[in-house]
């Protein structure tokens, strides 16, 4: 059990800032995600967690214990690089055995633990079993056992399922979680893979070129987040942005997009524009009516379809209804729920205060699930 804490975390490789004053809270038991592009800093972040990098400033907790410059070997974390790299000549209770045999520990109690492991992730039947000829979920069970046999304070996981096939990777992430639900244990889990971070996490965080843009859970990641970034890499189609003019009065500040109006419920610092952002589930197509353009394309994915249409604000790809007739370069209109739109500041691309974040929070708070309808 554990709880971890990063503070001004920052890390240089000579002029090169990897890790930017990162802070972070990841609370016991929690499954919580790293999630970023390639290079954004995520496995420099995890291996300062893990005591295998030495930060250039900043702190760690552990348990609220100043461990930044404690050896990694004491810091009681387990470091998890590929999960399924099992040793092939090695039966199944030698592989899991091997992280306390290396460490030392008594032969009666690697044999408890073992056996104990095994049974929770129902392969002790195949303790004897040589690994090579196991199928592909008891393998991989095997390997998970291997990673938490040794019952650390803590898990952290860099891509360990980079190199599977998406069929596998799906099974896993959902045994992954239910081991995770079941163990208890504070997990940190690093991932460029949006899907697999919004199945798997508590929290998610978004990190782009060293920074941590925002830490969240999935719901609010998904629904509101915090700046453009965060909402084009997230969501596939990701979030759709159209710059739209705005006008000022003395309290409010609204945007007008084609008849629209949206309240923003303080003034815009000077900027007439802002951006809108809007998720593909949340607008409608008409024939009469709404932001008008030109469709540029219809993608028909047996649930639903993706409709792409240009409009004089920008493309807007929209989801909707598998039955809907749309024809490729037809003129169709996109209707906007003025109550589902999310704005940005275009100067600095970060969420602006809205009557959508306000009532958005309002119903998150009172666990009003219904609220977040996409009709
Ligand atoms: P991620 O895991 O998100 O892909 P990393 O944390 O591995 O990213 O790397 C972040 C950035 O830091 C990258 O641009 C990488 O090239 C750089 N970097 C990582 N390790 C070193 C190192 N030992 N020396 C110099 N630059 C490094
Ligand atoms: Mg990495």
């Amino acid at each position: 059990m554990a709880e971890i804490k990063t503070i001004n975390l920052h890390k240089r490789f000579t002029d090169f800032v990897a890790v930017r004053e990162s802070n972070l809270t990841v609370r016991n038991g929690e499954f919580f995600v790293l999630l970023g592009p390639s290079g954004c800093g995520k496995t420099t972040t995890l291996r300062m967690i893990a005591g295998l990098e030495l930060p250039t400033d900043g702190q760690i907790l552990l348990d609220g214990e100043d461990v930044t410059y404690t050896r990694a070997r004491a810091r009681d974390i387990a470091f998890v690089f590929q999960l399924f790299a099992l040793y092939p000549h090695m039966n199944v209770r030698q592989n899991m055995a091997f992280p306390l045999v290396n460490e030392g520990f008594p032969k009666a109690e690697v044999k408890q633990r073992v056996e104990e492991i095994a049974a929770m992730l129902h392969i002790d039947h195949l303790l004897d079993k040589s690994v090579s000829g196991l199928a592909g979920g008891d393998r991989q069970r095997v390997a998970l056992g291997r990673a938490i046999v040794r019952k650390p304070k803590a898990f952290l996981m860099d891509e360990p399922l980079g190199t599977l096939d998406s069929q596998f990777r799906e099974l896993m992430c959902l045994e992954l979680r239910r081991l995770h639900d079941r163990l208890g244990a504070t997990t940190v889990y690093v991932t460029h893979d949006q899907s697999e971070a919004m199945t798997m996490a508590d929290t998610i965080v978004v990190m782009n070129k060293g920074d941590v843009l925002q830490a969240d859970s999935p719901d609010r990641i998904y629904n509101c987040p915090n700046s453009i970034f965060v909402g084009q890499f997230i969501g596939a189609p990701p979030m759709n942005f159209l710059t739209v003019g705005s006008s000022v009065t003395a309290q409010v500040t609204s945007v007008n997009v084609e008849g629209v109006k949206v309240n923003v419920p303080r003034q815009l610092a000077g900027s007439s524009k802002v951006v809108l952002g809007i998720r593909p589930e949340w607008v409608s197509l008409t024939n009469d009516g709404g932001l008008r353009g030109e469709v540029q394309a219809v993608e028909y994915l047996g649930s639903h379809q993706i409709v792409t249409v240009k409009t004089t604000a920008g493309t807007v790809r929209t989801r909707v209804n598998k039955d809907l007739q749309v024809r490729l370069l037809e003129s169709i209109g996109v209707n906007f729920n003025p109550g589902h739109c999310i704005l940005y500041d275009t100067a600095s691309e970060k969420l602006l205060e809205s009557e959508f974040t306000a009532q958005y929070t309002k119903a998150r708070v009172h666990g009003d699930r219904e609220w977040v309808s996409h009709g």
